[in-house]
């Protein structure tokens, strides 16, 4: 049966009022209060409220609270932080599962990593996402939800949101856009424009509706990994669609204010990208783009590796060689590889193998 409920989680406190205006006879002045208790609390209490019986069962009948279940988590062990880097697989409504990652950044602090679609089309070939292929984009209630679930059941206090978990977020970039809003929404859990970060793997397209929408405070990183057409080509195909000609103009095009930073992610993997050759190509692609800052990403070994891991010499060696040809650089350092919730390890077997089965219910497995 068709569920055309209403999610709360899709919508901002204007939007929730409005719909509830349109949709309930009675009961409909509680939607600023239901609204709050949803983002805030994650539950869908309408007699907590004031709501008679018959108002939230009008309620009921017409809105909901999230449509996901925590399938599973995976926690890396950390004999030092009390904040670990976990992974949480979320089951969607039509049978389907997709990730979110909990990043501790120092001891008190932490980041979460949120899909904005189940896998991706994009097909990056060091990437275990791309395996599942793009089943389909993650709506702005399912993205809201990782966020607003997470912190009821796992008690994840993330302020800080980055689009790098599975999906390329500029190719859902209608949802992603909602979910900031609503993300952003003061009634609601009301993170500012700057906690937010899109990871793109260079949609051109999407870049250039990016610079058309009000966010010119949302942080932008470019996974870039390889500054020549053929050679990124081989490992990412979207150069097949958009040269680094084009994608360096619509990055020149977007810088949406002047003291904007452009992230640069080059995920060093030692074999295909690790010349010195590389590092000064890179450098000449960032020359154009203004002020920008390179990640440097130890490449995460999938089920399909590309390649292995590169080790402290080589990491060394080309921090330098990105330094010398004048780029700032910071080294990422690897967190939650155990678990395949490190870059470029969401999407694992066990996803590839959940089709349409449905999920027989929550289970709150904290290994
Ligand atoms: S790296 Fe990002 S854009 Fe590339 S396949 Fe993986 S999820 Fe998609």
């Amino acid at each position: 049966m068709d569920d055309d409920r209403l999610d709360l989680l899709g919508m901002t406190r204007g939007a929730a009022i409005a719909a509830a205006r349109a949709r309930l006879v009675r009961g409909a002045g509680l939607a600023p209060a239901i609204h709050r208790m949803a983002h805030r609390e994650g539950r869908f209490e309408p007699e907590r409220v004031g709501a008679s019986d018959a108002s939230a069962a009008a309620w009921r009948a017409r809105f909901r609270v999230g449509s996901a279940v925590l399938v599973r988590t995976l926690e890396e062990p950390d004999p030092v932080r009390t904040t670990r880097t976990a992974k949480a697989v979320l089951g969607s409504a039509d049978g389907l599962e997709y990730e979110t990652v909990r990043i501790p950044i120092g001891e008190h602090r932490e980041s979460q990593c949120v899909s904005s679609q189940i896998g991706c089309a994009m097909g990056c070939r060091f990437c275990e996402t791309a395996l599942l292929g793009k089943r389909r984009d993650l709506s702005p209630a399912e993205i809201v939800g990782q966020v607003v679930l997470a912190r009821r059941e796992l008690g994840w206090q993330a302020r800080r949101i980055v689009f790098q978990g599975m999906g390329e977020p500029l190719d859902a970039l209608d949802a992603v856009a909602t979910a900031i809003a609503v993300l952003g929404d003061s009634h609601g859990l009301g993170f500012a424009q700057d906690d937010f970060t899109l990871c793109t793997a260079g949609h051109v397209d999407g870049l250039r509706r990016l610079a058309g929408l009000a966010l010119p405070r949302v942080n932008l990183s470019l996974s870039l990994n390889v500054a020549d057409d053929e050679r990124r080509a081989a490992i990412m195909p979207i150069a097949r669609r958009w040269s680094l000609a084009e994608l360096q103009a619509a990055l020149v095009a977007l810088r949406p204010r002047r003291n904007w930073q452009l992230g640069i992610h080059v995920c060093l993997m030692p074999g295909i990208n690790d010349r010195r050759a590389d590092a000064e190509a890179i450098a000449a692609f960032c020359l154009p783009l203004g002020r920008v800052m390179v990640h440097l990403i130890p490449y995460n070994p999938g089920s399909a590796a590309l390649t292995r891991p590169p080790d402290e010499a080589e990491l060394v060696r080309y921090v330098g060689w990105l330094r010398e040809a004048g780029l700032p650089v910071r080294r990422r350092i690897t967190k939650g590889r155990s678990v395949m919730a490190a870059c470029g390890q969401l999407g694992n077997r066990a996803l590839r193998r959940a089709g349409a089965r449905g999920f027989p219910g929550q289970d709150l497995n904290l290994n």
